[in-house]
């Protein structure tokens, strides 16, 4: 592990001096340490949409200088994120909201009867798109480890031949465990099989370099707001024809090219080809900006020294977590499994809410509780199989009371490029000062939110 001397410093983030509130009164520096949920804005990508809102204008839609210049930057961004994620050429880039309506556009856009593959310890973002778009999907049981992934995968493959058409979806970072998946061994074996691959890369992308062309993979998903860029736009990128052959996700203008009235009074029309056929209405230009920023500042930081900070950081996370024996780790994979830095945990005697309010009310620390849209993956890591009712457990009692009982929920710790060591630090020292002296305060469920009560 290198020294942190000879590391990079934290990008320069938005949020790094608020001040937050204590229930004590005091205020404390916040530390913000769930960024696999949303990460703060990078100070460039703010000051790059600073820099450009003066000059915000429609795009695609307007004569005027301002709404050219607008047209010219949105394509740009495209094709700024196409360099980001190593595309081929025939490639297209689609800007949408976020990863899970990527997802719910390509589960629109695949051909009928595509038959989907998918391991059920995916976030719900790529597990249920396909059943509600009507295909048919396998869920493969959570893997022991990467090369138990690969092989239950191509065992599922060869077992079901049914179908023209086959997709195989997954997550190239676990946003529970931060674990990675082999996704260049997945899709080899996927496409031997004839099964394209889409991937998931809303925790992947923020932290490693994802080339498409290396890995292979068919088509990639990610957010802004998890890549520094929380400006409401996301990204789905890859090859053409699925797509051009879909009806468009969204009826209406700048999808359509043209449209006119028939003889029999019905309307015809002729779809565009290409991402704008997917894009209809007013793209939201500042979000398909703001994210080209942070693949420029991603790149030109270099994922090398992003990752050696990164790695350090887990190293201290896990080696701090390992001396607390009432802390469980989560993890699919073993301690040695590759990962980012997102980590879930839960610390025996407590409930995950109580934990999490703790952390948030008495050292000013933001974390996450609870099942992370990832239900039948929590609930296995946590011992109680993949199925299994409603989970989130009453806050104040701690829960599970005795040493051993298994806990409904768990806590993520999630970090990256703007984390200084000292949110880790002050992470790890608190978790042992509440697993050794416990709360110094009550708290009580409000509208299902654990909270410190202030109540006289
Ligand atoms: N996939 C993974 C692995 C995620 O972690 C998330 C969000 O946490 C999503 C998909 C969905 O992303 P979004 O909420 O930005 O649509």
């Amino acid at each position: 592990m290198p020294a942190s001397l000879d590391l990079c410093a934290p990008l320069a983030v938005l949020g790094a001096d608020v001040q937050v509130p204590l229930v004590s009164g005091e205020k404390v520096g916040y530390a913000a340490l769930d960024y696999a949920a949303s990460s703060p804005a990078l100070q460039r990508v703010w000051d790059e949409v600073a820099a450009y809102a003066p000059y915000y204008g429609s795009v695609h839609r307007g004569a005027g200088y301002l709404s050219q210049l607008s047209t010219d930057l949105f394509e740009q961004s495209r094709r700024t994120v196409a360099d980001f994620l190593d595309l081929r050429e025939d490639d297209q880039v689609v800007f949408t909201r976020a990863t899970t309506d990527s997802l719910n556009l390509l589960a629109g856009a695949v051909p009928a009867g595509t038959r989907v593959f998918a391991f059920e310890t995916e976030h719900h973002a790529s597990l249920l798109p396909w059943r509600q778009a009507g295909l048919t999907v396998s869920y493969l049981r959570a893997p022991d480890s990467p090369e138990q992934a690969v092989a239950a995968l191509a065992e599922a493959l060869a077992a079901d031949t049914a179908g023209e058409h086959r997709l195989f979806c997954v997550t190239g970072a676990s946003n529970v465990t931060g674990e990675l998946w082999p996704v260049a061994e997945l899709t080899r074996v996927a496409h031997q099989h004839g099964a394209r691959v889409v991937l998931d890369a809303a925790q992947l992308a923020p932290h490693h370099r994802v080339s498409v062309r290396e890995l292979d993979v068919d088509w990639v998903a990610f957010s802004g707001h998890k890549l520094y860029a929380p400006f409401g736009a996301g990204v789905l990128a890859g090859r053409s024809d699925w797509l051009d052959a879909a009806e468009p996700y969204l009826a209406g203008g700048g999808a359509s090219r043209t449209v006119a009235r028939e003889v029999d009074g019905s309307v015809a029309v002729e779809w565009h080809q290409g991402p704008a056929r997917h894009e209809a209405g007013s793209p939201n230009v500042i979000g398909a900006y703001a994210i080209a920023a942070a693949c420029r500042a991603l790149s030109e930081a270099g994922f090398e020294a992003l990752q050696a900070r990164e790695q350090y950081l887990i190293g201290r996370l896990t080696a701090g977590l390992a001396e607390i024996p009432e802390v469980r780790v989560l993890s699919l994979f073993g301690p040695q499994a590759a990962r980012v830095g997102v980590l879930s945990f839960v610390v025996q005697g407590w409930n995950s809410s109580h934990f999490s309010a703790a952390l948030s009310a008495e050292y000013g620390i933001g974390v996450r509780d609870g099942l992370f849209c990832a239900h039948p993956l929590v609930r296995t890591l946590l011992g109680g199989g993949a199925g299994g009712p409603g989970s989130v457990s009453e806050c104040g009692a701690p829960e599970p009371s005795l040493p051993g009982e298994r806990s409904l929920n768990a806590i993520r710790v999630s970090f990256g490029a703007g984390t200084p060591e000292e949110h880790i630090d002050r992470f790890l020292a608190a978790v042992r000062e509440l697993v050794s002296d416990g709360a110094r305060w009550n708290y009580r469920n409000e509208g299902g939110r654990c909270v410190a009560d202030t109540r006289r």
